[in-house]
């Protein structure tokens, strides 16, 4: 399956421009042109979101999903030491931030790397930083700037309202892993950019005519809120959570049939399912106890469409994540099968293939 280095360097690609929900024009950007360069007609809806259509064998209209913004903060006020305030964008444990990389991206443009750090980061100085409780109020942003006061943060152009992205720290191992913040739902969206290169590179026409979203709001709950009358189906491709008593990993597609928003579609999720097993796809039916997605988004907006849901394993999700390509091959693998392009002989396993091509060399 040659798409695979593709799916991964791009994925790489994107996952390094910042986009936190509402800071989402330069990826989309890059995405756009990506999707010009493949050939596939796509225009911008109001809020941002890029849509993609490609002509089916029918008339019948899958929509498909995948969200491009993610997790990120944005300033709250600046303090009295220079150091920022802040608030989340999207549901995070501070815990999970704490000590990462980050950047602030001001409103004239200019962009300012720091660290988000407790207020009492140094164990030799503060004697109770295990016990602090990790609340917003006692979280910072330290600038990699000389600033000791207010003032002086402010004399740099950083105000309340300007964007903080995180450092997604991306690393791809040998072993076939790809460690990143951000998979939820970059992964996603390099999935579908590779299942539009298999098309642009075969000449296959799937089944159905699809409207491809690349949604730009869904960690803030509105992503794919508004969809093109004419979507029959909505497949939203979003991350498979993990751990716990769920039965998915990181080498499976998880088929999701609930989350908070209540139950997929019963018929397009059974036909997930049986595809699956028709193709031998590695899948893990599963519920998300917290979750939502831009399919719950769809049907809360009001669009009467029928909705499932499906994504590769991210373990660690909004925190440091992880997934395996193995389970962005199943995702595509599944995607291929409902779109009614897989070919029988396409191998289950791609990590496998990979390791036996090198063993030929
Ligand atoms: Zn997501």
């Amino acid at each position: 399956m040659s798409d695979m280095p593709y799916i991964v360097k791009i994925l790489e690609e994107i996952i390094n421009i910042p986009s936190p929900s509402g800071y989402t024009k330069r990826v989309m950007e890059r995405i756009r042109r990506e999707v010009d360069m493949l050939g596939f007609p796509c225009t911008f809806n109001r809020k941002g979101g890029l849509m993609v259509s490609v002509a089916g064998k029918t008339e019948r209209v899958l929509g498909l999903s995948a969200h491009v913004d993610t997790l990120g903060a944005m300033v709250r006020s600046v303090r009295p030491d220079g150091t920022l305030a802040f608030v989340p964008i999207g549901g995070f444990a501070m815990q999970s931030v704490e000590g990462s990389y980050c950047k602030v991206h001001t409103r004239a443009g200019q962009e300012f790397t720091g660290t988000i750090e407790t207020i009492t980061p140094s164990i030799h100085t503060f004697p109770d930083i295990r016990k602090l409780e990790r609340t917003e109020e006692n979280m910072r942003v330290r600038l990699d700037e000389r600033v000791r006061t207010k003032e002086d943060t402010e004399e740099l152009g950083i105000g309340p309202g300007d964007f903080i992205s995180f450092d997604p720290k991306f690393v791809y191992t040998e072993t076939g892993f790809i460690k990143s913040r951000h998979l939820d739902d970059k992964a996603s969206v390099a999935v579908i950019l590779g299942f539009l290169k298999y098309l642009h590179d075969t000449g296959k026409q799937p089944e159905q005519t699809l409207r491809i979203l690349f949604s730009n709001y869904e960690e803030v709950g509105h992503g794919g809120s508004f969809l093109p009358p004419e979507t029959e189906e909505f497949l939203a491709i979003d991350m498979g959570a993990l751990g716990g008593d769920l039965s998915g990993d990181e080498y499976h597609v998880s088929v999701c049939a609930k989350d908070t928003s209540g139950p997929y579609d019963f018929d397009m999720t059974n036909r997930l399912i049986d595809l699956a097993k028709e193709y031998g796809i590695d899948y893990a039916v599963d519920i998300f106890p917290y979750y939502k997605s831009d399919a719950s988004a769809a049907l809360s907006g009001g669009n009467d469409v029928r909705c499932a849901l499906i994504g590769q394993g991210v373990a660690a999700s909004h925190g440091q994540e992880r997934t395996h390509v193995d389970g962005l091959w199943q995702t595509w693998l599944l995607l291929a099968a409902y779109t009614g392009v897989l070919e029988k002989e396409l191998s289950r396993r791609y990590f496998k293939i990979q390791e036996s091509e090198a063993g030929e060399k």
